[in-house]
């Protein structure tokens, strides 16, 4: 059976956090998972130390990217096309894997890291049942019209709004 893609998009928060909520969900049940953040380069996150230090044997916990800025230049194209590239083998069946986190991807293609049309055929064409979740604002919307399901998450207020700056375990 085909498996569901997901894309939670939208300028509020809580886009990558419903991801790693649905990581959870899916070890508990024995599933096999992989994370790929796209851009976010080393920056440490609780996420990041959690998943390393619980060592879990069913999930792969990966990031990709030249730092936090968003400019279109050769390294960050450079760093995006070599996450591409880890990602191919998973739609494709090759590693095998029951839930594919691709945090961030909306993103990386809103900035034309990545070629949109060869990543919407190859998420069209991947294996059986292989579910994937797509996070990050500025979602394409040909990605959108490719998806089974479109969460928009609306920023009505955000502690950033009036100053006060990301908060450990709440923000990253
Ligand atoms: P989270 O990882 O907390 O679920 P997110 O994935 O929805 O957030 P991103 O666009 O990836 O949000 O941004 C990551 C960081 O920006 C987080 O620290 C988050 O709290 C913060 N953030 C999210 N939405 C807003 C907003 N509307 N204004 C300011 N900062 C925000
Ligand atoms: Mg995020």
């Amino acid at each position: 059976m085909k498996g569901l893609l997901l894309n939670i998009t939208g300028d509020g928060k809580g886009k990558s956090t419903s991801a790693f909520g649905m990581v959870i969900r899916s070890l508990g049940y024995g599933r096999k998972v992989r994370v790929l953040q796209f851009v976010k380069g080393d920056f440490p996150t609780g996420e990041k130390a959690f998943f390393r230090d619980l060592k879990h044997p069913l999930l792969v916990f990966e990031q990709t990217g030249a730092g936090f800025t968003w400019k279109k230049d050769a390294d960050h194209c450079g760093a995006a096309s070599a996450g591409w590239t880890k990602v191919l083998p998973v739609l494709s069946g090759e590693i095998p894997c029951d839930l594919l986190v691709l945090d961030e991807l909306n993103v990386a293609l809103h900035e034309e890291l990545l070629p949109l049309d060869k990543v919407l055929e190859a998420l069209k064409n991947r294996t059986e049942g292989l579910d994937v979740v797509i996070t990050g604002r500025y979602a394409p919307p040909e990605l959108l019209e490719a998806s089974d399901l479109v969460s928009v998450i609306e920023n009505k207020k955000h502690p950033f709004d009036s100053g006060t700056n990301a908060k450990k375990g709440i923000d990253f």
